[in-house]
């Protein structure tokens, strides 16, 4: 299989195709992107890697970081996790509050919002915010190789100041203790693991370990356990996409996050992982031509999770 053609032909498919998606501006700062961007970045466990159109460009991944948050804290608190954040998907958008009543402040699953921030509370644990944040941004310089990855501090600084859903969601997990530090502080976790920015090439290389049963395959290290890897790839499969999960399974079929900032990284287990961007969203919240061009790679190389 000859995969730079493929993704060059599927960038060059799209090229022609109207794009009537809008790029996230509730958080001002990602309103600034150029909305055209376009790239693919495929690393496969042989270490082989294929880019095509803005593949090289850092770009704010939001939520496909909680995938690596997720990862950490499962390494951090193991199974305990599931009593403060479900695994079911939610139906709902990303920034809903509605479950959390009367699921007594325990979010759905941990790719909503309201479950990343939990996520980011446990993270936070015995650490200064300032700590935990470069926990997790030493975490990805790790598994790429690559030390240049960093927080774009203008974004961060805009979601803080903008993000009164997020605030809501978690003064109203912490009415019910599921938010253990001060609203603020996991806040600033969260906030700053979302303005991470990285290029489709370094998020591809950082999600192979799903892609190879939990073992970075560049530098042989296990990552997490083969079975937590299927786990969290289940959760990425039924819950990445918010309440689009179940549609971009059935047109994908691969374990995949998406990000407000045009992002998404799909898992081909035992094969690759694939980076996408283009920031224009559609209604979802999800990156119109990256579902799109994930749609085609998996339809021509018959990757999918179920057979
Ligand atoms: N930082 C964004 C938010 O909290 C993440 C949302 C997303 O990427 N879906 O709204």
């Amino acid at each position: 299989m000859d995969i730079q053609k493929l993704i060059d032909d599927v960038a060059q498919a799209l090229s022609r195709y109207p794009n009537d998606g809008k790029v996230a501006d509730y958080i001002p700062q990602l309103a600034r992107v150029d909305p055209d961007h376009f790239g693919i970045a495929v690393a496969d466990v042989d270490g082989r890697l294929f880019t095509t159109g803005d593949a090289e460009i850092p770009f704010s991944i939001q939520s496909v970081s909680k995938v690596f948050t997720l990862t950490l804290a499962l390494g951090r608190v193991g199974d305990h996790l599931w009593k403060r954040v479900g695994r079911e998907p939610s139906g709902s958008p990303f920034n809903s509050i509605v479950q959390l009543e009367a699921e007594h402040g325990i979010p759905r699953n941990p790719f909503i919002n309201a479950g990343a921030i939990v996520i980011a509370d446990v993270l936070l644990s015995g650490h200064q915010p300032k700590a935990c944040i470069a926990e997790i941004l030493h975490f990805l310089r790790e598994l790429t190789g690559d030390f240049s990855i960093a927080i774009d501090p203008a974004v961060a600084r805009s979601e803080q100041e903008t993000g009164f859903r997020n605030r809501a969601l978690a003064n109203y997990m912490q009415s019910f203790k599921n938010i253990t530090h001060p609203v603020e502080h996991t806040l600033g976790v969260y906030f700053h693991h979302c303005a991470i920015a990285m290029s489709c090439v370094q998020l591809a290389r950082a999600g192979l370990y799903l892609a190879n049963n939990g073992v970075n395959p560049t530098t042989g290290f296990r990552v997490v356990t083969r079975e937590r890897a299927r786990r969290i790839n289940a959760l990425m499969m039924t819950c990445g996409h918010y309440d689009a999960s179940g549609d971009f399974a059935f047109r994908v079929g691969l374990p995949g996050k998406s990000g407000v900032g045009g992002g998404i990284l799909a898992i081909v287990p035992g094969q690759a992982a694939i980076a996408v961007w283009s920031p224009r969203l559609n209604k979802n919240g999800n990156s119109l031509f990256g579902s799109l061009a994930l749609e085609m790679i998996a339809e021509k190389t018959g990757w999918s999770t179920f057979g």
